[in-house]
């Protein structure tokens, strides 16, 4: 293995198993470049930019000012740019190949939400403008307002929320409020078992005691057990429709109609609307709070902690309580409502810095107005045909824990790994190799070893012929006992298996220099 100065590997594939065995000088590998840390790289007095002196300052920092060096590396321009371009040819993103991340809809992004977003008088508008000068962008808010609200057939909508969680989390917090006004304090929330980890999260977060809701055997929640948990100290439901099984909750009304029965409220996890765009109205199934992925349903880039936006349909019985700040159309044209008083006096306050997410705001209402009425009802009866094609593509090799037609994603378990020493780990790691980023896995818990596949409506026929035909191939192998090629995998990755366990509970965050050592110098000028 070869080791720069600091003892860090730097040839991206040992292929140690006999088949190939490559070594270059540079530890690159073709195309695919190495990059040392940016820190290795630095070299004491290389510059960037030739800058005078600034003029000195009094320092008004009462002794909190930084005594040593900042212990950035020093660099040169060239440097810093091909150092972030080589390490973002890493990526694997939606603009590189077929992304089937169950739950997480990662769909094309058209260019032209990309163009609208850069226009001159959207893309430089600054927050705190007085709103006589940003009347039009007002306008879009209200807009995409009404988008929304006409699609969930809801009557209100808090557009600041910042992502899906952020959105549970205005919801619940309305959902509190409104129990409060009413003189209660109710203590439980009830979440089905499959439920994404966000909800019992957002609900232990404003305080409620989460109870879990088990499954039937077809992956839809246990009514029985649903009515003996219900009770008038539940605040609410938090239920997912499509569910994360991608399966429609048949029994949505009912479930309802039994919450509210016992005067609590109906939260859906709307994150997966793009199942459902344009044929189901969530607030005709009696839906009183739901987060809409804007970075989801309706594109834009996302993942990794990027933008996203989760703007929240509320009923008529938890409107009163939205967040603040908010856009309202007078006389004198678009206004923003940004004291809890007023009309807003029961409001539960602020949640966000400004407005929203404007940018994301643009992306959706681009991408909304791009496809129009029939554009968007055609993307749900795309993404669930392009599921079920995935599903029956498989069904004779990896097994469905539920059975019947799915909605947007299509999901397995492991019963057919059983015996060949693969795990649902293993057959990901495989995927890489091949050329794609693997499924979600192990999620939702209750199915075991799951592998949930979300195509989306925006790829080919083609695509999931040829991934298909890649799952099939892996699937294949592993049954006839190869299974040392999958411990293995990814065998091509620019890195191999990582301790993702001490990755995730010990992080390195800090780059500590080595001790310094006569004559040395960097990376690079070592080798030569
Ligand atoms: C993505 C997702 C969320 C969370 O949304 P973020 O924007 O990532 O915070 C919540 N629930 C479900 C079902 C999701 O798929």
């Amino acid at each position: 293995m070869m080791l720069n100065n600091k003892g860090r590997p730097t040839q991206p594939v040992a292929v140690d198993n006999g088949e190939i065995s490559i070594e270059t000088f540079t530890g690159n590998m073709g195309l695919r470049l190495e990059s040392p840390l940016i820190f290795e790289q630095g070299m004491p007095g290389r510059i960037g930019v030739d800058m005078a002196d600034p003029r000195p300052v009094k320092v008004r920092l009462g002794g909190l000012e930084r005594k040593g060096p900042i212990g950035l590396p020093d660099l040169s321009e060239p440097q810093v740019l091909r150092h972030f371009v080589r390490l973002s040819r890493q990526n694997y993103a939606i603009d590189a190949g077929f992304y089937p991340l169950g739950s997480c809809t990662m769909k094309h992004n058209p260019r032209i939400n990309e163009k609208v977003a850069r226009l001159a008088g959207l893309g430089d508008l600054h927050p705190l403008q007085p709103t006589s000068t940003v009347q039009g962008a007002l306008e879009l808010i209200d807009d995409l307002a009404h988008w929304l609200k006409t699609i969930t057939g809801m009557p209100a909508v808090a557009m600041s929320p910042a992502a899906g969680a952020h959105g549970e989390l205005c919801g619940v917090m309305a959902i509190r409020a409104a129990h409060e006004a009413n003189g209660e304090s109710r203590t439980r929330i009830l979440v089905p078992e499959s439920a994404h980890g966000t909800n019992p999260a957002t609900a232990a977060l404003c305080g409620y005691k989460v109870e879990a809701v088990p499954a039937r055997k077809d992956g839809r929640m246990d009514l029985e057990a649903f009515a003996e948990k219900l009770g008038p100290d539940v605040a609410g439901v938090m239920l997912t429709n499509p569910n994360t099984c991608g399966l429609f909750e048949t029994d949505v009304k009912k479930i309802a109609d039994m919450v509210h029965e016992v005067g609590g409220y109906f939260y859906c996890d709307g994150a997966n609307l793009n199942a459902i765009l344009g044929r189901v109205r969530p607030g005709d199934l009696g839906v009183d709070a739901m987060h809409i992925n804007l970075h989801k349903t309706f594109s834009t880039p996302h993942g990794g902690g990027g933008p996203g936006a989760g703007p929240v349909v509320l009923s008529d019985a938890l409107a009163p309580f939205a967040p603040i700040p908010y856009v309202v159309h007078n006389d004198s044209g678009f206004d923003l409502v940004e004291q809890a008083e007023g009309q807003a006096q029961k409001s539960f306050g602020r949640m966000k810095g400004f407005h929203g997410q404007m940018g994301m705001f643009i992306r959706a209402l681009a991408y909304m107005q791009s496809h129009g009425a029939d554009g968007l009802r055609q993307i749900a009866e795309n993404a669930v045909l392009n599921a079920n094609y995935v599903r029956v593509g498989l069904n004779d090799k990896l097994h469905s824990p539920f059975d019947g037609i799915c909605m947007h994603e299509a999901l397995f378990d492991d019963s057919t790994l059983k015996g060949t020493g693969v795990t649902t780990l293993d057959l990901a790691k495989a995927m890489i190799d091949e050329g794609y980023h693997p499924m979600t896995m192990y999620f939702p818990l209750v199915v075991h070893g799951a592998m949930l596949i979300e195509p989306t409506e925006s790829e080919s026929r083609q695509t999931l012929d040829e991934f298909i035909g890649a799952m099939r191939h892996l699937l294949d192998r592993a049954a006839a006992g190869d299974t040392d090629y999958f411990l293995g995998a990814p065998h091509y990755a620019p890195r191999r298996r990582l301790d993702e366990t001490a990755a995730a509970r010990n992080p390195v965050l800090r780059y500590t220099p080595p001790a310094p050592t006569e004559g040395e110098e960097t990376a690079f000028s070592a080798a030569s």
